[in-house]
C-alpha cells in the first residue's frame, strides 16, 4: 500500500494531486505518492508563518526546548524504519541511512540545548551612565529550500537552528525525497508545535521554489542546491532585501604525498569519492597524487575498485547503491564521455551495471591522467567518478588543489607534519581534512565552504545562530 502525503499549512494536511516517489533501486517499487504544492500554496504557507511568529519567537524557551528534544527522541527511536524509507527513496546504502537518521535526531538534540543556552553581551557605553546590551532576535519567517542527497539531514541542520532561535518556518524539500521531508515535518508537528510554525510545500522547484523567491514576507532564506539555483536565490532575495545563506557545488580536491600511508589514502579516496554514489558536495572527485606513489595508488584503487559492491540500496550487503534519477545518471555519462573525449584514461568502470531490478546501476569511474584543466576537472558531475591528476611535489599539489571554482572542502594524505599544516593553513577551502576522507563531517562544528561554493554565513553547531539571528543593541540611560 502506498501512502498519499500531504502538505502541512496552518497546521492543516492539505493538497489532493501528487507526484509519485520511485525508488532507484527498483523502478518497478512506489515508495508512496506526495501533495505537489502550487505558487497560492506556497503563499498560503508564508502568511501562516508571518502570522505565527510573533507568538512562536516570544514563546519560553523550554517551549523549543520540548519540541526539539522531543523530536530528537523519536527519530532516534525509529531510526531503522526512517532510514531504510531514506535509503529507498535516495538510493544510498542502508547502513548510510539509518547513520543519516541518527544524525537528524544528533542535530534536534544539540538545538535542543542552544535553545537554552541562548545569551548576549552587556558593555558599557563610552557615555558615562549609558549601558549597551547587544542581544540575538529571530529572523522571522525563513523559507528552507534543500536538495536531494541528504533527504534528512540537511532539512535537520536548517529546521532545528531555525526553531531553536524562535524563527517560523516554510519548507520545501527536493521533489526526489519527500518521504524523509515529510516525516520530519509529521514528528515535529506531533511533538506540538503551534499551527504555521512549520509549513510544509513539497512540490516542483520551479514553481513552489520560485513563489519563495518571488515573496516580500520572506525574511531570510537557506539554499543548498545547485549554483545555478543558488544564484537565483541571491539575485531574488537581494530584491527583496532579505538574508540569505547558499550552500552549492563541490569539486573537492585530496591531495596524496609520496610519504602518506597508502592504506589510508586509498580509504580516504575511496569513502571520499564513491560512497553515497558520490552524491555529496563533499565528495573527493579530484585525486592529486604526487609522482612518487602514484602508481602504486593508481593499482590498489582499482583494486578496491573491483572489490566494490554495487547494487541494491536495501541489500546489506551493497556498498554503492544506485545512482539517484534518469538525469543524473545522464550526466554521470555525459562527463564520462567528456572525459575520453578530453584524452584522460578511463582505468575503471564508468559502465551501466545490470541488477536483478531495474535501477540506476552505474560502476564507480576512475580517470587517471587527467589534468586540471578538463571539464571533468573543473565542473562538478555529483557521481561516482573521480579523476587522478598526476603532480611533481607538495607545491604544484597545492596550487593545483587550489586551482578550482569552488572550495568547500580539501583533504592531504601525508605522515609529513610541515606538509599537513602547510596545507590545513593555505587551503582555500571551508573545511580541510587531515589523513580523513573530504566528505563526513561532525554536526557541532561549522559547515560551509569558500569561492563558488557557499555563501553567507555557516551553518551548523554555535555558527548556525549568524544566520538564524539577528543582533540587536540597545542603549539604555539610567540617570
Ligand atoms: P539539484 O541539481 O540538486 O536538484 P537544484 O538547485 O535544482 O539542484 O535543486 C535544489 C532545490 O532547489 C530543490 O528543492 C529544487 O526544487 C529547488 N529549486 C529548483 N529550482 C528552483 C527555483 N527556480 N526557485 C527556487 N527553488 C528551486
Amino acid at each position: 500500500m502506498t501512502p498519499f502525503r500531504k502538505n502541512l499549512i496552518d497546521g492543516e494536511w492539505v493538497g489532493d494531486a501528487g507526484s509519485r516517489n520511485i525508488n532507484p533501486s527498483n523502478l518497478d517499487d512506489v515508495v508512496g505518492e506526495y501533495a505537489s504544492g502550487d505558487a497560492e500554496q506556497a503563499r498560503q504557507a508564508i502568511a501562516a508563518a508571518k502570522a505565527a511568529f510573533p507568538a512562536w519567537s516570544r514563546s519560553g524557551l523550554l517551549a523549543r526546548h520540548a519540541v526539539l528534544r522531543k523530536a530528537s527522541d523519536e527519530i532516534t527511536a525509529r531510526k531503522d524504519e526512517i532510514g531504510r524509507a531514506l535509503a529507498r527513496e535516495e538510493g544510498k546504502t542502508l547502513v548510510e541511512g539509518v547513520g543519516e537518521t541518527v544524525r537528524a535526531a544528533q542535530i534536534f538534540d544539540f538545538f535542543a540545548g542552544e535553545a537554552l543556552r541562548l545569551s548576549g553581551e552587556q558593555v558599557p557605553s563610552v557615555r558615562p551612565g549609558v549601558g549597551v546590551e547587544i542581544t540575538r532576535e529571530a529572523v522571522g519567517v525563513v523559507g528552507i529550500i534543500t536538495p536531494w542527497n541528504f533527504p534528512i539531514a540537511i532539512p535537520a541542520w536548517k529546521i532545528a537552528p531555525a526553531l531553536a532561535y524562535g524563527n517560523t518556518i516554510v519548507f520545501k524539500p527536493a521533489e526526489l525525497v519527500p518521504e524523509s521531508a515529510w516525516t520530519i515535518v509529521d514528528i515535529l508537528h506531533r511533538a506540538g508545535l503551534p499551527k504555521g510554525v512549520l509549513n510544509l510545500v513539497m512540490g516542483k522547484g520551479s514553481v513552489v521554489g520560485q513563489a519563495m523567491l518571488d515573496s516580500p514576507d520572506l525574511n531570510a532564506i537557506t539554499f543548498t542546491g545547485s549554483v545555478g539555483t543558488g544564484k537565483r536565490v541571491a539575485a531574488a532575495s537581494v530584491e527583496h532585501m532579505r538574508k540569505f545563506q547558499l550552500e552549492m557545488g563541490g569539486k573537492n580536491p585530496l591531495v596524496v604525498l609520496d610519504d602518506a600511508d597508502l592504506a589510508v589514502a586509498v580509504d580516504c579516496a575511496i569513502n571520499g569519492a564513491y560512497f553515497s554514489t558520490g552524491q555529496r558536495c563533499t565528495a573527493s572527485s579530484r585525486l592529486v597524487v604526487t609522482d612518487g606513489i602514484h602508481d602504486r595508488f593508481v593499482d590498489a584503487m582499482k583494486d578496491r575498485l573491483a572489490k566494490l559492491v554495487v547494487g541494491d540500496a536495501l541489500d546489506a550487503k551493497t556498498q554503492i547503491g544506485p545512482v539517484v534519477d534518469q538525469s543524473q545518471l545522464k550526466q554521470d555519462e555525459d562527463y564520462i564521455a567528456i572525459g575520453r573525449q578530453e584524452g584522460a584514461d578511463l582505468a575503471f568502470g564508468g559502465e551501466r551495471l545490470d541488477r536483478e531490478t531495474r535501477g540506476f546501476y552505474l560502476q564507480p569511474a576512475l580517470f587517471t591522467q587527467a589534468t586540471n584543466a578538463m571539464r571533468i576537472s573543473r565542473e562538478e558531475i555529483f557521481g561516482p567518478v573521480a579523476n587522478v591528476i598526476r603532480v611533481k611535489d607538495y607545491d604544484e599539489a597545492l596550487a593545483v588543489a587550489n586551482d578550482t571554482p569552488f572550495g568547500l572542502t580539501s583533504g592531504i594524505c601525508t605522515s609529513s607534519l610541515k606538509h599537513a599544516t602547510h596545507f590545513k593553513r593555505n587551503s582555500e577551502a571551508g573545511m580541510v581534512m587531515v589523513n580523513l576522507p573530504t566528505a563526513g563531517v561532525d554536526f557541532h562544528v561549522p559547515f560551509g565552504g569558500r569561492k563558488g561554493s557557499s555563501y553567507g554565513p555557516r551553518e551548523q553547531g554555535r555558527y548556525a545562530a549568524e544566520f538564524y539571528t539577528t543582533v540587536k543593541t540597545a542603549y539604555t540611560f539610567a540617570g
